[in-house]
C-alpha cells in the first residue's frame, strides 16, 4: 500500500461534535468529517497519534503517582459491531497498560440490580493518572432501558439530568469526560455479523441476542438521538463518530483522546530530591569501590 498523508483540516473535536440541531439520521456512516485523506493515509497517522497518546498518557500517569487529581474517562457507545472492542484495542492498544483502567458494563448483575443505576458507574470511575474506558455505561440506561421498557417511561425522563449532574460532578473533580458514540450503518452491520456468523475465529463474539436489537434498530436510533442531544453538554460534549470505515473511527477516537490530555496541560512532575545530591550519592554508592 503507498503511503499517502492525511491531516485534521477541521479538529476531531468541533467535526464530530454534537450540537444545536443534531440530526443522527442525516449521518453518513462512511464519511469521514474533518480527515483530509483516505485509507492509505490511516497507518503513518496513526503511529504518529500513537507515539503522541503514550507520552501524554505517561505524563498523565507521573501527574497521578505524584498526588495530582486529574483522570480522563473514555465512555464508548455504539450498536453491537460497531467497533468499540477495536478501539480499545488499536487506541488504547498504543499506550501503557498499567495506566488504562477498561471497565465493560453488561447487563447488571442482581447485586448491582439493588443499587442505583449509577451505583456501579461510581465505582468503575478512574482514579487520579488513569485514563478510564468505559465500553458501554450509564448510557445503556437510557438506551436498552429505554428501548426494552425495563423501566417506566417516566423513569427514563428523568435520567437525562440526572446523567448530566452526574457528569458535571465528575468533571468537577478532576477528570475529562471524552464521549464517543461509534455509528456503523444497517449494512455494514449486517456485513460484520455474517462474517462473525462465517469465521469460525469469530463465533465467539456472536450473541443471538445481536439480531433482537437489529430488529429495532428505529427504536434504537431513536433513544440515541434523544441521549445525544440531552446530554451533550459543555463539560461532558458527545462526540458522533461514523464507523464503517475502521480505520476512521480508529483515528479519530484517537485524536478525540489526544485532544482531552492535551487539555489537561500536565508538564513532567518536578523531583522532589535534590538531582545533583543523588547524582553525587549514585557515584559515590558502588559497594566494588
Ligand atoms: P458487547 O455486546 O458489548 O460485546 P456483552 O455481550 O456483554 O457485550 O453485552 C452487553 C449487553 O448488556 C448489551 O446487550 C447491553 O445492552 C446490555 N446492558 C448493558 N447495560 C445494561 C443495563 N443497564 N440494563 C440492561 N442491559 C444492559
Amino acid at each position: 500500500m503507498t503511503r499517502a498523508a492525511g491531516r485534521w483540516t477541521t479538529p476531531a473535536t468541533q467535526a464530530l461534535r454534537v450540537g444545536p440541531g443534531f440530526d443522527l439520521a442525516g449521518l453518513d456512516r462512511r464519511s469521514t468529517p474533518g480527515w483530509s485523506g483516505d485509507k492509505k493515509s490511516a497507518p503513518d497517522a496513526l503511529a504518529a497519534q500513537g507515539e503522541r497518546l503514550s507520552e501524554l498518557q505517561e505524563r498523565l500517569f507521573a501527574h497521578g503517582r505524584t498526588g495530582g487529581d486529574r483522570a480522563v474517562l473514555l465512555v464508548l457507545q455504539g450498536m453491537d459491531t460497531a467497533g468499540k472492542g477495536g478501539i480499545v484495542r488499536h487506541v488504547l492498544g498504543m499506550v501503557d497498560p498499567q495506566g488504562v483502567a477498561l471497565r465493560s458494563f453488561g447487563v447488571p448483575t442482581a447485586a448491582e440490580k439493588r443499587h442505583h443505576y449509577l451505583w456501579r458507574i461510581r465505582r468503575a470511575l478512574p482514579r487520579p493518572g488513569y485514563i478510564g474506558v468505559f465500553d458501554r455505561s450509564h448510557y445503556e440506561d437510557v438506551l436498552v432501558v429505554k428501548v426494552e421498557g425495563l423501566v417506566p417511561a417516566g423513569e427514563v425522563e428523568e435520567r437525562y439530568d440526572e446523567i448530566n449532574a452526574f457528569e458535571a460532578e465528575v468533571a468537577s473533580s478532576g477528570t475529562r469526560v471524552v464521549k464517543v458514540a461509534l455509528m456503523v450503518s444497517l449494512d455494514e452491520q449486517a456485513a460484520r455479523l455474517r462474517e462473525r456468523l462465517e469465521r469460525p475465529d469469530k463465533h465467539w463474539k456472536y450473541n443471538p441476542g445481536d439480531i433482537d436489537a437489529r430488529e429495532r434498530w428505529p427504536l434504537y436510533q431513536a433513544a440515541y438521538q434523544t441521549a445525544l442531544e440531552r446530554t451533550s453538554t459543555d463539560v461532558a460534549p458527545w462526540h458522533v463518530v461514523p464507523a464503517d470505515r475502521k480505520w476512521y473511527a480508529r483515528l479519530a477516537v484517537g485524536a478525540l483522546l489526544q485532544d482531552a490530555l492535551e487539555g489537561l496541560d500536565l508538564g513532567w512532575p518536578p523531583a522532589d530530591f535534590d538531582v545533583e545530591t543523588e547524582l553525587r550519592r549514585l557515584e559515590a554508592s558502588d559497594p566494588r569501590t
